[in-house]
């Protein structure tokens, strides 16, 4: 942590850049410093790797944990205490002590009325403590926002980043309709890192358009309103269907095990020949953990098992059964409210509408326009897959 109180109660900011380290050496030979909380004494490091902060004595149990608390943890939390300093804000605190909830927040502001946490989460804490601690906060009516450390996000590829169930909780979505996106810090780089419109491809492989803003060049309400549009996502998505379609990923679950047994039985295809509407980027796909391609060939599947037409609500029994069976799972993101997978189901057909594979009928009603095409000619498949880019992209237009 980077304050503590003097002898005089009174509050030191270690980081403020009142100090050189020699200066801060001498206060240390002079001071006894307490923790804010626990009032339990606290030592003042000073040393070559971390910039100056407090620290509690070995074995000493604060109420608050989060200690020790990594070098790319204190420069971040800094940076950012810093950076909201110089917006015009009524009043901004850094590590922030709210005894009613017990809880610390790393930078708190107060602005018109309105009561802002930032917390820099830069390492992997259980779920059940993530969210309780948004759950007090927002007790004392205080919005809180979660910035994640940009190491806990991995680059796997142009466009491409791994992420993993925790990394997950700390998506946000502007709009119902709209992917979600994410907000990761990186303070050597002193860049916010936007990915937009994430779309898993697998669960936990994504694809998503990165937008990176230093610091400086930005504020607090226009970062979390940065849009881009989602044209680029397209054509990286077919870019990845094509290594796919070279390269299908290894069986790592019983669920992609299953899932290729059962389409060599049906189809006597291997995974990698699925038809390109099974491999279609969906925007609301987050909501299923599954891989995308997994549930949108169970989907084909069953229309292909129809002679005419079906129902929503039939779709939604065949992908719950399929979830019960564990053969689909739903992604369980509790800070995402009021959504629910079958927004998922509905984009789906109605992206295969405007693909020309069924029509809307009456009262929920879904009409079979085409059989779907499953092949085993790779050139067949290569050219469905630009046709549904094209198609895509020019859709995306409107
Ligand atoms: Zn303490």
């Amino acid at each position: 942590m980077l304050i503590a109180l003097n002898e005089r109660k009174e509050y030191v900011n270690v980081a403020e850049k009142k100090w050189s380290k020699d200066e801060l050496k001498v206060i240390r030979k002079e001071t006894v410093f307490e923790c804010p909380v626990c009032k339990r004494g606290v030592e003042l490091k000073i040393g070559s790797i971390k910039i100056p902060h407090f620290s509690h004595k070995k074995n000493d149990l604060c109420f608050i944990k989060g200690e020790p608390e990594s070098e790319y943890h204190l420069s971040g939390k800094l940076q950012l205490f810093q950076w909201i300093q110089k917006q015009q804000v009524d009043s901004v605190y850094l590590e922030y002590y709210l005894p009613a909830i017990q809880q610390r927040p790393d930078i708190y502001f107060e602005q018109a009325e309105k009561k802002v946490a930032i917390e820099y989460q830069c390492s992997t804490i259980d779920q059940k403590s993530l969210l309780q601690r948004s759950r007090k906060l927002q007790q004392l009516s205080i919005t809180v926002q979660w910035v994640l450390g940009a190491k806990k996000v991995q680059r796997t590829g142009t466009n491409t980043y791994r992420m993993t169930p925790f990394v997950w909780l700390f998506t946000m979505i502007s709009k119902t309709s709209q992917p979600p996106k994410l907000i990761v810090y990186c303070p050597v780089q002193k860049s916010f890192i936007i990915l937009h419109h994430i779309i898993p491809f697998t669960s936990q492989n994504v694809l998503a358009i990165s937008e990176i803003v230093h610091i400086d060049s930005t504020n607090y309400h226009s970062l979390f309103r940065k849009e881009v549009s989602m044209q680029a996502l397209y054509a990286n998505w077919f870019k990845k269907v094509s290594r796919f379609r070279l390269l299908p990923p290894p069986f790592e679950s019983s669920e992609v095990r299953y899932f290729n047994s059962l389409l060599y039985t049906k189809k006597q295809l291997p995974i990698a020949y699925i038809p390109t509407l099974a491999l279609l980027p969906i925007k609301t796909a987050y909501l299923i953990q599954s891989n995308s391609y997994i549930w949108q060939t169970y989907i084909l599947l069953y229309i292909d098992s129809k002679r005419a037409s079906f129902s929503f609500r039939d779709i939604t029994r065949e992908i719950t059964r399929k979830i019960n069976e564990r053969r689909v799972k739903i992604r369980y993101l509790p800070h995402i409210k009021n959504m629910h997978f079958s927004y998922t189901l509905k984009e789906y057909l109605s992206c295969l509408c405007s693909l020309g594979l069924i029509r809307k009928g009456k009262d929920g009603e879904f009409i079979k326009v085409k059989d779907v095409v499953w092949t085993n000619d790779p050139h067949q498949l290569v050219e469905s897959d630009e046709w549904t880019k094209q198609k895509l992209l020019h859709l995306s237009k409107f």
